[in-house]
């Protein structure tokens, strides 16, 4: 784990160092859990959504987007359960005075038998060799089979607990596992609490007639509150989705992990309305077209994986996570889930107002069911530059550190590169800036040696440089050099663009099955 958690601050520092993101507030010692994004972090920021906008919306005919607001009537979060069940289980170590998620203190438990489970099956692989069959090996290997049932064990203790909300148990089930404080090392505990994880606001000039808000903790109720307007003017017929991106706010007792566990965050949701008892067909469907869109992206498959819930939210009948290899683990980035026609029915209850849909086809009216694909827009960013940041030993003993976000999704495209300052260079390299930057964002740099440059593209993953010499001014070729091959190659500037252009071709990476 050590080499995990050194990459991980080398990821943060170099997120600070090239201008992908800040703390917020630095300047006043910043603020926790909260963070900005500079002038790289922003553009690849833009790209991800603009990546699940068009994979979501642009390519699903029945699939359209709305932007709603921050601020909803407070009865919104009555209907949905948000004010009533919006909970985290917090406990207190009375010795460092340290505040945990108590559901996250089992579950880290729990990955340490997980990670001891990873080591039986590496050792036994080196010992078997070829022959090394995981499957059997985690079935029958006596000490593997006991593990699994603890885990097992543990995770029907903590769900049960906390869907009966039976706080005592699951105190009683931190102190069995003997779990201690890693700041004291104690096991000093205090009882497990209730705690709502909305931000709650007020509207309006005096105390006295101001009304209670909450700021938005999940993009989705703005969807439903609007599913009848939306599916009226859009004259949607089921089954359809209606896609958002935008702010979400939780007030996140243990906000860890820098961008992971943000209290201001954004999210990329999308609902899809069917008929009632298709909804695990739709289900399936979303998860299964969701795996794929991430794997489009070329990322390690081994990274990824399903995990299906037990305890599932009070408004689902089906739900899993696609969890990401991150450096400090296997942890969620989307969720899918079945929610039933809780939420529209809710809103019809405590709104007044009907909320149906005349089905045509079978001729009659019903509320219908949702599935959920939920994205952290954050998390995405997280995913994808634990992922590509890569320190490269190079061939002449020079190392590099290089990013290697997948094309698409680079903050700049074309880095425009003058040899020198002089020649009648930088006003070629300027021209040929004018004509690409409305195609692809570029970057004018004319600073420093050529090498130095280069490497500064490499550290934020800007897949071409092109360099401006004196045999452009004569010929119309520059010097095309690629991120990831560190190829140079003399090309016409008709071709380079030709190459540049095959390369950032959306259909190739979303040409996914959806
Ligand atoms: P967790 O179990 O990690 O708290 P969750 O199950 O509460 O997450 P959902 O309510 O399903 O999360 O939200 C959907 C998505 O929003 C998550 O998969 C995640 O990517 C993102 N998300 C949720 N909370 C945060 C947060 N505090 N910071 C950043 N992203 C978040």
């Amino acid at each position: 784990m050590a080499n995990y958690e050194e990459i991980f601050k080398k990821v943060v520092s170099h997120c600070k160092e090239y201008g992908f993101i800040f703390q917020s507030s630095e300047i006043y010692d910043g603020l926790a859990a909260a963070y900005d994004y500079g002038p790289n972090g922003v553009e690849l920021k833009n790209n991800i959504k603009d990546y699940w906008w068009k994979s979501m919306v642009n390519m699903h005919e029945n699939i359209v987007g709305l932007d709603s607001a921050i601020f909803m009537h407070p009865k919104t979060w009555k209907a949905s359960g948000h004010i009533d069940a919006f909970n985290d289980p917090l406990i207190d170590n009375k010795d460092s005075k340290k505040r945990y998620r108590a559901d996250v203190l089992v579950e880290d438990y729990i990955a340490k038998i997980e990670a001891k489970i990873t080591k039986d099956c590496d050792k036994a692989a080196k010992r078997f060799g070829e022959k090394f069959n995981k499957e059997e090996f985690t079935s029958t290997n006596g000490r593997v089979v006991e593990r699994k049932k603890k885990i097992d064990l543990i995770n029907k203790r903590l769900n049960t607990s906390l869907s009966l909300g039976d706080l005592k148990a699951v105190k009683l089930l931190i102190e069995e596992l003997e779990i201690k404080c890693p700041i004291s090392g104690t096991n000093n505990w205090t009882d497990v609490r209730q705690f709502n994880l909305m931000f709650k606001t007020q509207v309006g000039a005096t105390t006295d007639g101001a009304t209670d808000l909450y700021l938005r903790p999940e993009t989705a109720q703005g969807i439903f509150v609007n599913f009848l307007n939306i599916q009226k003017t859009s004259r949607m017929k089921i089954p359809f989705g209606i896609a958002q991106v935008g702010k979400a706010f939780r007030n996140e007792i243990v906000a860890r992990q820098f961008i992971f566990r943000m209290r201001e965050f954004e999210q990329m949701e999308m609902q899809f309305f069917v008929r009632p008892g298709e909804e695990i067909k739709w289900y399936n469907y979303w998860r299964e077209s969701r795996i794929n869109w991430h794997k489009s992206l070329g990322i390690d498959e081994d990274k990824y994986r399903f995990h299906d819930h037990e305890k599932l939210a009070h408004y689902a009948n089906a739900a899993t996570d696609i969890e990401f290899k991150f450096p400090f683990g296997f942890k969620e980035l989307e969720g899918i889930h079945s929610r039933t026609d809780f939420d529209l029915k809710a809103h019809q209850e405590h709104s007044g107002k009907k909320i149906k849909y005349f089905d045509p086809e079978i001729n009659d009216s019903y509320v219908p069911y949702v599935v959920e694909t939920s994205l952290g827009l954050d998390r995405m960013f997280l995913t994808i530059l634990t992922n590509c940041f890569i320190e490269e030993q190079l061939k002449n003993g020079d190392t590099r550190v290089v990013l290697k976000i997948p094309y698409i999704l680079s903050p700049i495209k074309i880095a425009i590169l003058p040899l020198t300052k002089k020649d009648g260079m930088p006003e070629k390299a300027r021209k040929i800036m004018q004509e690409l930057q409305l195609k692809f964002n570029c970057q004018y740099e004319e600073k420093d040696s050529i090498g130095k440059r280069y490497r500064r593209h490499d550290a934020i993953g800007t897949p071409f440089c092109i360099t401006i010499d004196h045999i452009t001014l004569e010929d119309n070729t520059v010097t095309l050099r690629n991120r990831d091959t560190m190829i140079q190659e003399r090309v016409s500037l008709n071709k380079m663009e030709a190459i540049i252009s095959e390369n950032l071709n959306l259909a190739k990476y979303l040409q996914f099955k959806s």
